[in-house]
């Protein structure tokens, strides 16, 4: 099956109770057993619930892998994947990793033993000598966030796995329509579902698929123990909205070009990061790896002021700004003051995340209405 029709039927089968069409929200805490030990497969919704089960039967076709647990968002997620490791244990991240990743790793796991190391992996070979014999895992983000740096999933993996190291890729940014890491040679992929895979800016979810039986394992164990788990109610609306999830991921990828184009071309643009980009110099591997090229685009300002910055943020009336992304309509967004505010400046300078760095999530509105909201905004700035 292709990826279209599986977003729609895979897994999905009409209620066996009524003939529901749609899954059903089995909005219950426990079920009736039949007799002690006899029940028919659901005992406690923390452990099993069928909304939720649908939904993972459905995200684990999409990023064609075996297994997928679904949890309350992607940070839930990112912190079952963390518990499968023990004190002394480290994770190898890439370094301008998505903010809340980078606290949980460092300011949760830290504190209880988890060594989290940061290396600039769009140049595969700093990973190798930054793998000791403590190194369990490769934390892998591409498209990086927001500098969009693409990491060749492919070359971590062999790396990786020539010292039995295993690799786990955060796919929020790309969704499972444009890359599916496992494919590539990755154990574990996560997703914060908050994104492009619910993508309409209504629910918080997470979900990790892998092949790997014993970590999938692991993780229902540690899911059941630790208690993350979504709603049905949230599981349902991701399910709905995975139904168009190629639809619109294609949209924002068409959309995302056109605008990058236009931002390239302006006066007061000095320098646009879109992978899909020839001079990107990650180009040749987003062409390998993804399907597009995503639906980011962040661009920086002739005038690197804050002042001037802020007057195209509050000037734009259809990207609104706002922090998150993947959602059906477009937002703006300041990295420096928003989602990267508590890197230190410094450290934010060195990968080019100067104060005027605006970052765009570019949704399925028509394009021509996108580029003029911008084209009304940028003028601003040439005043
Ligand atoms: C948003 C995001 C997360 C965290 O997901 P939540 O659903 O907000 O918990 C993790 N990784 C990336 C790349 C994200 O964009």
């Amino acid at each position: 099956m292709k990826f279209g029709t599986k977003a729609i039927h895979a897994g999905i089968d009409p209620d066996p109770s009524t003939g529901a069409i749609m899954t059903p929200i089995y909005q219950t805490s426990t079920y009736v057993q039949e007799a002690p030990g006899i029940n028919k497969g659901y005992e406690y919704a923390r452990t099993k619930n069928p909304t939720r089960t649908v939904l993972e039967t459905n995200l684990a076709a999409l990023e064609n892998g075996k297994h997928c647990i679904s949890y309350a968002s992607g940070l839930a997620a990112m912190d079952a994947i963390l518990k499968l490791y023990k004190p002394g244990d480290e994770i190898i991240a890439t370094n301008d990793l998505y903010g809340g990743s980078y606290r949980l790793l460092t300011k949760i796991f830290g504190l209880v033993g988890l060594k989290g190391t940061f290396v600039n992996m769009t140049d595969a070979s700093e990973l190798t000598s930054a793998i000791t014999e403590n190194t369990k895992l490769i934390w892998v983000e591409t498209p990086t966030n927001p500098m969009l740096s693409i990491v060749d999933i492919q070359a971590i993996s062999e790396i990786a796995h020539s010292k039995g190291v295993k690799v786990c890729v955060d796919n929020t940014f790309s969704s499972p329509y444009l890359q599916t890491p496992l494919d590539l040679g990755a154990d574990i992929v996560m997703h914060s579902a908050t994104k492009y895979i619910n993508g309409h800016s209504d629910v918080i979810n997470g979900c990790v698929i892998t092949n790997d039986d014993t970590v999938a394992d692991r993780l229902r164990f540690i899911q059941n123990a630790a208690g993350a788990v979504p709603g049905p109610m949230d599981c349902f609306l991701v399910l709905r909205g995975i139904k168009t999830l190629h639809l619109r991921v294609e949209r924002s990828c068409q959309n995302a070009e056109k605008i990058a184009s236009f931002l390239k071309d302006h006066p007061a643009v000095s320098k646009v990061y879109y992978p899909g980009f020839k001079d990107h110099p990650n180009h040749d591997i987003a062409a390998k790896q993804m399907r597009m090229f995503g639906g980011m685009v962040s661009f920086d300002l002739h005038a690197n002021s804050f002042e001037t910055t802020e007057k195209v943020l509050s000037n734009t009336h259809l990207f609104s700004l706002a922090e998150s992304l993947g959602g059906v309509e477009s937002l703006i967004g300041h990295p420096a003051t928003m989602t990267h505010a508590s890197i230190p400046k410094e450290d934010r300078l060195k990968v080019g995340l100067t104060d005027s760095l605006i970052r765009l999530s570019i949704g399925v509105e028509d394009v021509e209405d996108l580029i003029e909201d911008l084209r009304m905004a940028l003028a601003m700035v040439d005043a």
